[in-house]
């Protein structure tokens, strides 16, 4: 059998090795240290932010910031039904249930359902408190009409940005939007900590809460005083070097990346019925807002005479991973019963969406193996 491709393994170099080697010497076997320090503020200065603070993961950032936008028990939070399940979880955590809305053609939450949504939730005398928008497989998303319809109902925004990282939209940061943004570092992002996760803000009493609630909410006293119940969120000061290394080599994964995304273009262009998601590429000197974290075709059965299932079983066949966009929320199991606002959109991106291997660790050798794989699937037909 032929080695494994899987769609995006950690890249890691001599540079990451001798990050964590650097760490480990240096004593600081803490979650916390001058590694954290240091990746906090070369992180914030990467995302245009003031602050950031390094967390366990994305879920936990998640979770923490729900928390500081003052999510109750009982509350609706409005996010997005195209995502990984970490991000309706952390709204549960909270005791709040979230409020699933569609999203358009190229993944951004739609604006009007959202609307939509609070006006109803409000109707039925919820209390909507807050709106996560989630740049789906690294494409950000219209933070421009987010925020006119967060605007028009007073809620603040927590841009869910775990697969966004690196990517740009009107010249800034997608961590840059919202009144706090989350990050993840989790083993197949566009980098990793191994695992981690971070909070950006410009707000300082939100980073400072934050970084409060993570280390268990101790009080300074030399006893340890708690009078809130805290968590144990922060990131490992080894992990922390390992996530500065990867920081270094940021953009030339991305660009990587972008040169999977190019390749899968020509290898699709002309194919009746295939047309990548999101844009095509950086190439054309537009603007991208992808960080082309995963490259993704969309298949109408009807025209190309086969579907994106029969892509993934042929590519399964040559040990090639290839995954559906994300399943819906609203489709879940777990979050059945939930209110949920539809024009069918996800769905059809689910049934229809396909992302292939594309992470920056490819060598040329696997790039060729999943071309001729594809060349050839194709070719049958
Ligand atoms: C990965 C991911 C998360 C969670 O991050 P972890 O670090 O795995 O906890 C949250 N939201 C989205 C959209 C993600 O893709």
């Amino acid at each position: 059998m032929n080695e494994r491709i899987n769609m995006s393994s950690p890249d890691v170099t001599d540079v990451e090795e001798a990050a964590l080697v650097r760490g480990f010497r240096s004593g600081w076997i803490a979650p916390l240290g001058p590694e954290v320090d240091a990746f906090e503020a070369e992180l914030a200065e990467r995302c245009g932010r003031r602050y950031c603070v390094a967390l366990s993961s994305g879920t936990a950032a998640l979770h923490l910031a729900l928390l500081n936008l003052g999510v109750k028990p009982g509350d609706v939070v409005m996010t997005a039904s195209m995502t990984f399940a970490a991000t309706a979880n952390a709204i549960t955590y909270t005791g709040a249930t979230p409020g699933l809305v569609d999203c358009d053609e190229t993944g951004s939450m739609n604006p009007e359902l959202l609307d939509r949504g609070i006006r109803d939730q409000r109707d039925k005398g919820a209390r909507v408190s807050a709106i996560v928008p989630v740049d789906l497989l690294g494409k950000v998303v219209d933070h421009d009409a987010i925020r006119a319809v967060a605007d028009a109902h007073g809620l603040p925004v927590l841009s869910d940005a775990a697969e966004s990282l690196g990517a740009v939209r009107n010249g800034r940061p997608s961590a840059s939007f919202g009144d706090a943004a989350v990050l993840s570092f989790n083993g197949n992002k566009i980098m990793t900590t191994s695992g981690g996760g971070a909070l950006l803000t410009d707000d300082a009493d939100f980073a400072q809460r934050t970084r409060y609630l993570a280390t268990q909410a101790r009080q300074p006293a030399i006893h340890y005083e708690h009078t809130e119940v805290g968590y144990n969120y922060r990131l490992s000061n080894l992990l922390a070097a390992l996530g500065r290394a990867q920081l270094s080599r940021l953009d030339e994964m991305i660009e990587r990346r972008r040169q999977h995304r190019i390749a899968y273009r020509e290898l699709f262009s002309g194919v009746a019925g295939v047309k990548m998601f999101g844009q095509p590429d950086g190439a054309d000197g537009g603007e991208t807002v992808d960080n082309f974290w995963l490259s993704s075709i969309l298949v109408d059965e009807a025209e190309a005479g086969w579907g994106s299932h029969d892509l993934l079983e042929s590519l399964l066949q040559q040990n090639i991973e290839s995954r559906p966009l994300w399943k819906p929320m609203h489709a879940q199991p777990v979050y059945a019963g939930t209110p949920r606002y539809l024009d069918g959109t996800s769905e059809r991106l689910f049934a229809t969406g396909l992302s292939l291997p594309s992470g920056s660790a490819l060598t040329d050798e696997q790039v060729e193996r999943v071309s001729s794989a594809i060349h050839d699937f194709l070719g049958q037909r």
